[in-house]
């Protein structure tokens, strides 16, 4: 290509490299899902098809750069790619990760869709997309207790919006309500309405609305209590 002399604007970009030998870890999250999941009548408090296909795109977002993964983990419009400290992935380049992984992961979930919701076209007015950020951590403990921070982070929403749904339609109340009796409640009693409030056993919902996916860099899909499970999650990285 010709050289010309607005070239120099070229200049004034800057690479946001990300620090050598440091974890990178990537999260997309929807934007607006509260108002998306309305908008398409998701299943509340959990629609199964909705977190199936986010774990499709996650998959081939993993299986796409598996030996640059080292494990991924969704939950509600959310998903993280933990990478391996060495990566070279893009050169390292945050904003071309960021926005790689974003964009893939969209068009994953564009292109998927049909597939989990085959009665629901998209609207154009109403299209998914989803950020995505970069963080870097220094070492392995700080990156387990990242991944703990977003498995117990599931946990406490499944719990809460669980209560809350089944106060709503099993027992009748308005959601100002099922607010009212859940506000200031400890676990153990959230866990206590629901068993005597609407017959649920909170030990009785699927794995997957209470432990969230983790996917392994073969492309596993697992529901497993990731806290006990850390070390050997780890294990050689
Ligand atoms: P932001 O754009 O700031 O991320 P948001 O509306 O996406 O805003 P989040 O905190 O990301 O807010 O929450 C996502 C919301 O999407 C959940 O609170 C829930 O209402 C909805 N949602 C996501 N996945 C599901 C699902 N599988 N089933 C039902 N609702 C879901
Ligand atoms: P990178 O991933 O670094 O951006 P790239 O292959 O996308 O690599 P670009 O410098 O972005 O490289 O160039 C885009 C290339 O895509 C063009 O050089 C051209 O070969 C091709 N291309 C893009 N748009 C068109 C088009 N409308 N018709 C034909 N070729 C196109
Ligand atoms: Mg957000
Ligand atoms: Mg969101
Ligand atoms: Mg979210
Ligand atoms: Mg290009």
């Amino acid at each position: 290509m010709a050289n010309s002399r607005f070239e120099y604007v070229k200049q004034f970009e800057t690479h946001d490299k990300l620090l050598p030998d440091c974890y990178i870890v990537v999260r997309v999250d929807g934007k607006k899902f509260h108002e998306f999941s309305k908008y398409y009548e998701f299943r509340k408090p959990n629609d199964e098809r909705a977190l199936k296909l986010m774990n499709a795109c996650a998959k081939n977002v993993v299986i796409k750069y598996k030996t640059d993964m080292i494990l991924a983990f969704g939950e509600s419009d959310e998903y993280t790619f933990i990478l391996k400290k060495d990566t070279a992935l893009f050169n390292r380049r945050s904003d071309k990760i960021a926005t790689l992984l974003g964009s893939l992961f969209t068009s994953n979930y564009v292109f998927l869709w049909n597939k989990f919701f085959p009665d629901t076209p998209l609207n154009l007015k109403h299209l998914p997309y989803f950020d995505s950020r970069c963080v870097l951590y220094p070492n392995l403990p700080i990156v387990k207790d990242y991944l703990s921070w977003r498995y117990v982070d599931t946990h406490i929403n499944n719990l809460y919006n669980t209560a809350f749904w089944e106060l709503i339609q099993k027992c009748g109340m308005t959601p100002q309500e099922s607010e009212q009796r859940l506000c200031g409640t400890l676990s153990s009693e959230k866990q206590e309405i629901l068993f005597k409030d609407c017959g649920i056993n909170y030990n009785d919902e699927p794995e997957m609305f209470k432990k969230g996916s983790l996917i392994t860099r073969k492309g596993e899909i697992l529901h497993i209590d990731v806290i006990k499970k850390l070390d050997e999650l780890f294990e050689g990285f």
